[in-house]
């Protein structure tokens, strides 16, 4: 299994390698990408340097892209398919930046007609098969092992759109339990809500209750940025994120001293 498999990628490796220094200032500021141990960290500079290179980026509100935040942001992206493959991110080619959250306008029309507008405030947006949108602010917050990652977290509503529309279902790998997946999910799901019906403080962000897609996004940052929270609270559901993203990030040596 190798990210080198096409020529262009082998090619792109070679001619436009992300330059040492950049990389380790990305990864000193990122306690996160610390985690993987040398051959991971090695495979994860090579996903996020064709990343880099496959993407087109995009800056808003007079906010241009430099080489750290892309690289910053491609090395987050490559962490959630650095035991699959880039291949994964496919259909889609954009990432839109945003200095800091964004406001869209949403528009819904009701059973009478009646047509309602609210503005949504947003650290993060992905479209199906369209771009993937984040607020810089919110990227940088991101990585630092307190469970929130908008990079994971759009991503992982990216990787659950590549089977339709999301709906914390991924496409699952061949071997892996259909129903053990959805059981595992669909109970963890319903003890959160019924924490929050009740009062009581849940120990994931309580957003993941909003929808069984955001339950899979929000459960995917925690997997990585605090696997040890996640293993205890919903064991179950560890199990199926570390069948899916092939990794266990219990086992990582690195980046949480
Ligand atoms: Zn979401």
């Amino acid at each position: 299994m190798s990210i080198l498999r096409s020529w262009r990628r082998r090619r792109w490796l070679q001619r436009h390698p992300i330059p040492d220094r950049t990389w380790d200032r990305v990864l000193a500021r990122t306690p996160l990408l610390q985690g993987p141990d040398a051959e991971g960290r090695a495979r994860l500079r090579e996903l996020a340097t064709v990343f880099l290179q496959e993407k087109t980026w995009i800056g808003t509100h007079e906010l241009e892209p430099t080489e750290d935040m892309r690289v910053q942001i491609a090395a987050l992206a490559a962490l959630p398919v650095l035991g699959l493959d880039l291949d994964w991110y496919r259909g889609w080619e954009t990432v839109i930046l945003y200095p800091g959250e964004f406001v869209h306008r949403r528009e819904e029309v009701d059973a009478g007609g009646l047509v309602h507008e609210w503005d949504e405030v947003l650290s993060g947006e992905a479209w199906e098969r369209g771009p993937v949108i984040f607020s810089w602010m919110d990227v940088t917050a991101s990585g630092r092992l307190d469970g929130y990652n908008v990079v994971i977290h759009e991503l992982a509503h990216k990787l659950d759109m590549l089977n339709g529309p999301p709906d914390g279902f991924p496409p699952l790998h061949s071997g892996m339990d259909v129903r053990r997946w959805t059981r595992s999910f669909t109970e963890a799901y319903e003890e959160l809500n019924g924490w929050l019906d009740r009062g009581e403080a849940p120990p994931v962000d309580p957003y993941a209750a909003e929808h069984p897609a955001e339950f899979f996004a929000v459960l995917s940052e925690y997997f990585f940025e605090i696997p040890e929270l996640l293993h205890e609270t919903w064991p179950a559901v560890y199990g199926e994120l570390s069948a899916f993203y092939r990794q266990d990030p219990l086992r990582w040596p690195g980046g949480r001293g």
